[in-house]
């Protein structure tokens, strides 16, 4: 699992505004690339945002001369500006909708924008007083490119273009509204000043505009770490430290039944699975590359015995690799398949870990396979089809990013060019021949090698990168790993990196919100809960606890001295996938009546029957 696969893996950009953070790789890269995307043909809507970000400069300019316009480019749903404040009065929230209006006013007097170019020296005299425009100038002098200005009715701004070509007439005046304030460091720099940005949503029409905005009311209502406060699940504490969840018995439920079926599609799969210890050798990491590569996202451990640096595990490739060395290898033995569901480490940004979408300790449903060259697609084969199958049980869509190198940057990898080429022909040719939908990402590979990275599309359509099938032929070679072949001759095996579902902690946090909170009745904390009409009922209740409990249901009694109206609002509340209610005729009969959850008519039948319905749906993952 490489350390850009972990950090993109959120959320997947460039969707990911989504995501609350000071500064999230999105804003960065948009930051980084400001003068790069604005160079290539976009998208109309990405013009008109990018020039309503300049409209609001001009807005805020107007209330407030003494501001200074920093960066403001086009964001997925909309823009954003940077301003400093620091010379006068900053607006506050409430001051958005005079801004907005202003805007407003504003619009319909922009019909183009005209672009100039200007000498260093033009520049360096227009920016004097403004050292963030200034430092801007100075770094597109030192690329070697043209410096050039915007301008539209009275306002001007450095910028090189990419704007609606007639903003009045392009731009719908309710298609847009501004969103929030939110501090942001200068260049995402926590050394460098602090700034007003503006945010704001815009879109092609009014009608997308309101639409996104119910769809985030709709996100939010879903956000996971709501739902787990709500239904208990688990809790995170200042003792503990951030991004380390501590699971409640009602949250462990889910975590391990994530895992247990991602075990049970590993045996399906012939997989081993193994148990490694948290802690490592430097050693290790420094055969592996993680310590060239990836030592900033490792937490060290001290002994008192020893000088030696340890360090908590990140992943788990390089001790599965001293498990194959453990003993000689032939041809007739390969593919070897270890799995492992160790917890692992990584020394994420405080700032960054927000609930289980990123956290410092989590699991993974990890996997690595040595195999020979032959038996590659084979094995890619069936790891995507267990991919497939464990997606469709979860009713979570999803497509594949095909993982290349940036050949541009080739110190960021490890292995020869060669070697890469093969790797990344073998997965294009399967992706192809298996007609996979996928998509290209340059740049995203691993250092050790390309990966197919599963993008889950969950039930507001939002995209996560869950899991990863990488191939890696580089590692086997840089701990020597060997195996006979048949003519005698000592080959290197391949190894195959791979992950169902990816982490189950975060995979939880994905699942909260996909079902918002109403699992499915094998991942239910609470399968069934049975409601006595009155106390008299209670020995009638307990004996249908019992025999469900012993047919494996995960089922509780609300014995509580409540209206049975109070106890059905409750359970729904809960999500329950199941209310049993038992009254006088049901105990008469050893009949329950059933409440599905999201059914209005109950239904009537018999506890064995019920019992054999529950235990199938579970089995069967229903
Ligand atoms: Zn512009
Ligand atoms: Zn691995």
């Amino acid at each position: 699992m490489s350390a850009r696969a972990f950090r993109a893996g959120n959320r997947v950009e460039p969707r990911s505004s989504y995501r609350p953070g000071k500064v999230s790789p999105t804003l960065y890269r948009s930051f980084l690339f400001y003068y790069v995307i604005i160079d290539t043909p976009m998208d109309p809507l990405e013009n008109k945002r990018h020039t309503l970000a300049h409209l609001l400069a001009a807005a805020v300019l107007e209330h407030y001369p003494h501001a200074r316009p920093t960066l403001g480019p086009a964001i997925e749903n909309g823009f954003y500006y940077d301003f400093d404040f620091s010379q006068g009065d900053a607006p506050k929230e409430a001051d958005l909708s005079l801004l907005e209006r202003t805007m407003r006013e504003i619009l319909p007097t922009w019909h183009e924008m005209v672009g100039k170019e200007i000498s260093l020296k033009d520049a360096r005299d227009r920016f004097k007083d403004n050292p963030f425009k200034k430092e801007i100038v100075e770094d597109i002098a030192m690329r070697g490119e043209k410096i050039t200005l915007y301008t539209a009715g009275g306002f001007t701004d450095l910028c090189r273009g990419g704007h609606a070509e007639n903003p009045a007439r392009d731009i719908a005046p309710d298609s847009f509204t501004l969103d929030r304030l939110a501090g942001a460091y200068w260049r995402g720099d926590e050394k460098n000043p602090m700034l007003t940005r503006i945010y704001g949503l815009a879109f092609n029409t009014k009608e997308d505009l309101e639409a996104y905005k119910k769809r985030r009311e709709e996100a939010r209502e879903r956000d996971h770490r709501k739902i787990a406060r709500e239904q208990g699940l688990l809790v995170f504490s200042d003792l503990v430290g951030s991004g380390m969840p501590l699971f409640t018995p009602k949250g462990n439920i889910i975590r391990s039944e994530i895992i247990a079926y991602s075990r049970e599609l590993n045996a399906e799969l012939g997989f081993g699975e193994v148990h490694t210890p948290n802690i490592n050798k430097a050693a290790l990491f420094k055969i592996s590359g993680h310590y060239d590569k990836y030592k900033e996202d490792m937490l060290t451990v001290h002994s008192q015995y020893s000088e030696e640096e340890m360090f908590l595990k990140p992943m788990n490739c390089p001790q599965h690799t001293q498990i194959y060395a453990s003993a000689p290898r032939s041809y007739r033995d390969l593919p070897i398949r270890f799995s492992d569901f160790s917890l692992l480490y990584r020394d994420e940004r405080p700032g960054e870990l927000s609930g289980l979408t990123r956290l410092r300790s989590f699991a993974q449903d990890d996997g690595h396979i040595f195999c020979r060259e032959d038996q590659i697609e084979e094995e890619l084969s069936a790891v995507l089809s267990a991919i497939q199958k464990a997606l469709t049980t979860y009713r979570i869509d999803y497509w594949i990013r095909l993982s290349l190198r940036d050949p541009a940057r080739p110190e960021k990898y490890i292995g020869e060019d060669a070697t890469w080429e093969k790797a990344e022909h073998i997965m294009h040719t399967l992706l192809t021949e298996k007609n996979i939908p996928y998509k290209k990402g340059l740049g995203e590979a691993a250092f050790y090698g390309p990966k197919m990275d599963i993008m889950a599309v969950d039930a507001l359509e939002r995209e996560w990168q869950i899991s990863t099938v990488q191939l890696d032929l580089n590692m086997p070679n840089r701990f020597n790993l060997e195996y006979t072949a048949e003519d005698g001759s000592k080959k290197t095996p391949v190894m195959i990196h791979r992950a169902l579902i990816g982490s189950p902690d975060r995979f939880m946090g994905i699942l909260i919100e996909h079902y918002g909170g109403a699992f499915p009745v094998w991942l239910a904390p609470v399968q069934a809960r049975v409601v006595p009409v009155s106390q008299k009922h209670a020995g009638y209740t307990e004996k249908i606890r019992e025999d469900m409990a012993r047919a494996g249901v995960r089922v509780e009694i609300d014995i509580a001295d409540e209206s049975l109206g109070k106890k059905i609002r409750r359970a729904k509340m809960e999500k329950i996938p199941y209310l049993l209610v038992v009254g006088d005729k049901e105990a008469e009969t050893g009949t329950l009546s059933v409440e599905s959850r999201g059914e209005k008519n109950g239904e009537k039948m018999t506890v064995e029957e019920f019992t054999a319905r529950i235990v199938r749906e579970i089995r069967t993952r229903a």
